[in-house]
């Protein structure tokens, strides 16, 4: 027997669904044979930029090295989009002989249908294909409101996530690595260093190369020392960029590099709020899955909240450019977007202190920020990106109500008290006091007495212009278009940021 295992956004040969049944399956006279699929047009159409490109690629190269000394050769296939992978894999298929397809499931509905023609080509040419939940603990179609219908508000969420777990164990199980199999005589392809529409160099070996070590003994490595120095903390420092007191684990979940069950088995190794806290933030993850299956407007560029769909957002151009280029004036935001452009990667109080002053402050389409950040993380996820920039626009499920809108000022004094994340990232200030820091121009040091700008925007009246502006789209009540919740908890109940 000969099994094929399509890897996606799971590249690695430990606790990975599909290839532990490939290679069961096989058994030790049968052998196994990888396959990813390269598809930049598609992934330039999903906004992938270069990071999150670059990333997947190298982990690639980290997975073929992995797979060789299990004797599974990895094969490569490159086409420009999802509509050409069905037969692109069936050719491959015949040509090394499969028997059966094996793959881990993927929830977004390009990729849904991408596998639905897969599945039907394959099965209709004998090859039987073999679908897993593994990018999540508990499936996202497993837990339903009383209503059967999806969550829309997390803590309900979270609690039946919980009860199904605990009814059904084996779901957070972690499988082993497969022991080697009999060679398959067949050679891997090599890891393409270049791809059509990508400039890929600074990202292969640039200093982004070097801040980011690919592959899941890197993953595990990464998940180690998070579990041994700062978990138990993680509830108090989770929120203080300058601190380094999350796990920074995301882009590895991204591409798969290491699993939510080896994460959520690292969380349950202690008690406490640390551990508790990150669990909950595990469940997050889920959550966005959970909603995108159930609610996939989301997924085609609408917000979960229809009527928010009606908003006058303002076309500013300028401001969005200065957005993008961490040159707002307002020194939280851009050295949130300064560490995104230099690192790849941005603290999450700090995503929502941005993303809010994109679509509160100025206006901004909240799809903009979506695609901006799609296409400059490495950790770039459709699901917790939509629904992280949903939050904080107020147009999501459980989102930020729209009048609770965060001051960036205050936001920095609280969670940046001595400027430290600031002065990492805009060397410019780096000379102010700890107070003038966070508000330069309140001191008067604004452009014309070091290199910075001012604010391109009032926080006051920005404020009051959002709140009015939301509140003629929102204020009546909320209203669903299809699909409504059970029920719309009261907002004490929604998170607090
Ligand atoms: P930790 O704090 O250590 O948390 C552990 C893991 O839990 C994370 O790696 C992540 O998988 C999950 N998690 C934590 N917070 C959230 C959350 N709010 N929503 C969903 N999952 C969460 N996360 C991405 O992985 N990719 C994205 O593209 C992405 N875009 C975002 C955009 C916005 C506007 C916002 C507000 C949040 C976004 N997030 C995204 C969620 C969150 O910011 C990151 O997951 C987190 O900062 C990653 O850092 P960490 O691994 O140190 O997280």
């Amino acid at each position: 027997m000969r099994a094929l295992v399509w890897f996606r956004a799971d590249l690695r040969t430990v606790d990975n669904r599909a290839l532990a049944q490939a290679a069961r399956d096989a058994g030790a006279s049968g052998s196994v044979v990888g396959v990813f699929t390269i598809c930049p047009e598609q992934w330039r159409a999903h906004d992938w930029g270069v990071p999150r490109a670059g990333w997947t690629l190298r982990n690639l190269a980290s997975l073929r090295d992995k797979l060789a000394s299990l004797n599974i050769p990895l094969k490569i296939v490159t086409t420009p989009r999802f509509e050409g992978v069905p037969d692109a894999l069936l050719s491959l298929a015949k040509r090394v002989m499969a028997d059966a397809l094996y793959l881990n499931r993927e929830y977004e509905v390009n990729e849904l249908s991408r596998d639905e023609a897969v599945t039907d080509l394959f099965e209709g040419s004998g090859i039987h294909v073999h679908a897993f939940h593994d990018q999540v603990v508990v499936p996202p179609d497993a837990v339903r409101t009383g209503q059967g219908s999806y969550y829309t508000v997390f803590s309900p969420y979270r609690r039946a996530w919980e009860k199904h777990l605990d009814e059904n164990r084996e779901l957070a199980e972690i499988d082993k690595e497969p022991r080697p199999c009999s060679d398959a005589g067949i050679a891997s392809d090599d890891v393409p260093t270049s791809l059509d529409g990508y400039d890929l160099a600074p990202e292969l070996d640039g200093p982004r190369a070097k801040l980011w070590k690919p592959g899941q003994d890197a993953a595990i490595a990464r998940l180690k020392s998070f579990r041994g120095d700062r978990l138990k903390d993680y509830k108090n420092d989770r929120d203080f960029p300058a601190i380094d007191g999350t796990s920074v684990i995301s882009p590895y979940l991204a591409v798969g590099a290491v699993s939510p069950r080896q994460c959520l088995a690292a969380a349950r190794t202690q008690k406490g709020p640390g551990p508790t806290h990150w669990e909950s933030e595990l469940v997050w993850r889920e959550f966005y899955r959970h909603v995108l299956v159930g609610y996939p407007r989301v997924c085609r560029n609408r917000a979960f909240r229809v009527e928010t769909d009606r908003m006058d957002w303002e076309d500013a151009s300028a401001n969005l450019d200065a957005w993008k280029q961490g040159r707002t004036g307002i020194p939280i935001v851009d050295a949130g977007i300064r560490q995104l452009l230099e690192t790849g990667w941005m603290h999450n109080r700090v995503r929502m202190i941005v993303a809010m002053f994109l679509t509160k402050n100025l206006l901004i389409d909240w799809r903009e920020g979506e695609r901006c950040f799609m296409n400059r993380l490495i950790d770039a996820d459709f699901a917790s990106n939509n629904g992280g920039w949903q939050w904080s626009a107020s147009t999501g499920t459980d989102a930020a109500p729209y009048f609770r809108i965060f001051n960036p000022a205050s936001q920095s004094r609280k969670f940046d008290p001595d400027g430290a994340y600031i002065r990492r990232f805009i060397p410019e200030l780096k000379t102010l006091d700890n107070d003038s820091i966070h508000e330069p121009w309140e001191a008067g040091l604004a452009r014309g007495v070091i290199d910075y700008p001012d604010p391109i925007v009032d926080l006051k009246s920005s404020r009051t212009r959002a709140i009015e502006r939301f509140k003629r789209v929102l204020g009546s009540g909320v209203t669903y278009e299809e699909a409504p919740p059970e029920v719309d908890a009261p907002r004490s109940r929604t998170r607090k940021r």
